[in-house]
């Protein structure tokens, strides 16, 4: 999501006159190169973990050392940190200028302008509503792959998590606004996209709020006619479905998803679709039903081991993956068991694996966070471990085979090679000409080699 929020941030700057000098902070996880040119600095914002706002807190302190020789520079903040610390982060750091909310993305050109002239701080940060904007002036990175936010916000009242406060309540884009999006970004030479969303598989949109004004695009809508007219809502699977009749849209992939809504009827919807990715993410948290039941995750461990079981009976070719949290509250040596032995039996293809960090203002910030941090760590590493295995034997089990990919794009540290993606969005790395970009391509994989498969083309 904040790759898509930057991405519409870059291209509306840029509409104005800004010119984009973005990667000076990619030079390593702590590097800020402030000594660039740029007139202002922006940071777009996670408040998902304490780790992420450490390395934003870090930053700023650099930012204040480099306003002390460029005085001139506007430095500014977006994204979740803004919604979750507000006003605050102004008396904390007299080097901050502005700060743009999440539903305010449009507004950024204004603020810095009002910045300039007037050198105060200034905020704008809106309670409500949706944070998605569809902009065509957007400076998407990808040629070929687009990210689509279809909703924003959650529903649903995990403990740990600070999504609720920082993204607010659900809100769904409308479908026909969804389905008009991903149209233009197809008639813009996007062939895969992949739909956002705090939960994305919740989505409830309203198919048609107003009706169509004469001629508007009243046929490219086509296929939204006498859908979702029961309630006069439109569910995931009926979206997806939907957006499966674009022609020219090759691939969609979705993500996050929260187990309660994986259902039989999206399995169904994938399973006959070909154009929808391979790859479900779904998060577990935890294999213990008492960390589950603290978690407020809404299933046990066996319920969420049936989802997976009938997935992967009605989609054969699925590839599962997964978040984990390592040492949340109250959270035993025999939990922790627990969790190691569902990975053993899930096999995911991959998991991302966390150590549990208390979020200010969640439910969870209430409970002792009481598994010390050397004992966070080692579970964390046991996890890892433990997945490091099972990604490499599920890797492996692709050598010598062909499968097709998705040429996506030239690999950056070989410029010689591409990238592709299987239709279960593994990545492979091959050597061919940049004229297969874009293109579906089958490539026998040959070997692995320090977790990245290499092939080559057939
Ligand atoms: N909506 C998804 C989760 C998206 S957040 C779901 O409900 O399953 C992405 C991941 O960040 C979560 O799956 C969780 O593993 C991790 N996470 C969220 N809050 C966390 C916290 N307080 N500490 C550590 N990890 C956390």
């Amino acid at each position: 999501m904040n790759l898509y929020d930057t991405e519409v941030a870059e291209g509306l700057l840029e509409h104005r006159g800004f010119e984009i000098v973005n990667d000076a902070m990619d030079s390593g996880p702590y590097a800020v190169d402030v000594k660039v040119n740029a007139d202002v600095f922006l940071m777009n914002t996670c408040s998902v973990r304490e780790h992420a706002e450490e390395r934003v807190f870090g930053r700023m302190g650099m930012l204040g050392v480099a306003k002390r020789t460029n005085p001139d520079l506007i430095v500014g903040m977006m994204g979740c940190m803004v919604e979750e610390h507000r006003e605050k982060l102004f008396r904390r750091f007299p080097q901050l200028d502005l700060m743009v909310g999440t539903r305010n993305i449009k507004e950024l050109p204004g603020l810095i302008e009002e910045v300039r002239q007037n050198r105060r701080q200034v905020a704008k940060i809106k309670q409500d509503g949706i944070s998605i904007e569809y902009t065509d002036q957007i400076l998407r990175k990808g040629k070929y792959h687009a990210w689509l936010p279809i909703m924003t916000g959650c529903n649903k009242v995990c403990t740990f998590c600070i999504v609720p406060i920082t993204r607010g309540s659900e809100v769904s884009m409308q479908a026909r606004e969804v389905y008009r999006e991903a149209s233009r970004l197809v008639s813009e030479g996007v062939k895969w996209i992949t739909l956002l969303g705090q939960n994305v598989n919740s989505y409830d949109g309203n198919p048609h709020p107003n009706p169509l004004p004469e001629g508007e695009g009243a046929n490219s809508l086509a296929p939204l006619a006498g859908r979702g007219q029961g309630e006069g809502r439109i569910n995931f699977p009926e979206l997806l479905d939907m957006l499966c009749e674009i022609e020219g849209l090759e691939r969609i992939s979705f993500t996050t998803s929260h187990p309660s809504d994986a259902t039989e009827e999206l399995y169904r919807v994938i399973a006959k679709n070909p154009k929808i990715s391979r790859r479900f993410h779904l998060p577990l948290q935890s294999g213990a039903d008492s960390v589950l039941k603290r978690m407020k995750r809404l299933h046990t461990y066996a319920e969420f081991r049936e989802k997976i079981r009938l997935m992967r009976a009605m989609i054969p070719d699925i590839s599962v993956t997964s978040d984990i949290i390592a040492g949340f509250s109250g959270e035993t040596a025999e939990d922790h068991h627990k969790t190691c032995e569902a990975l053993q039996e899930l096999r995911f293809d991959s998991a991302f694996i966390y150590k549990y960090s208390v979020r200010p203002g969640t439910p969870a910030s209430k409970l002792p966070d009481d598994v010390p941090i050397n004992v966070k760590e080692q579970r964390n590493a046991e996890l890892l471990d433990i997945q490091r295995q099972i990604t490499t034997e599920s890797d492996q089990r692709l050598i010598g085979r062909t499968v097709e990919v998705f040429v996506e794009d030239t690999n950056a540290r070989n410029p010689l090679q591409l990238y592709g993606r299987t239709q279960d969005e593994k990545r492979i790395v091959f050597e061919g000409e940049t004229a297969l970009l874009g293109r579906f391509q089958k490539i026998q994989i040959g070997q692995l080699k320090r977790e990245t498969l290499l092939g080559s083309l057939i």
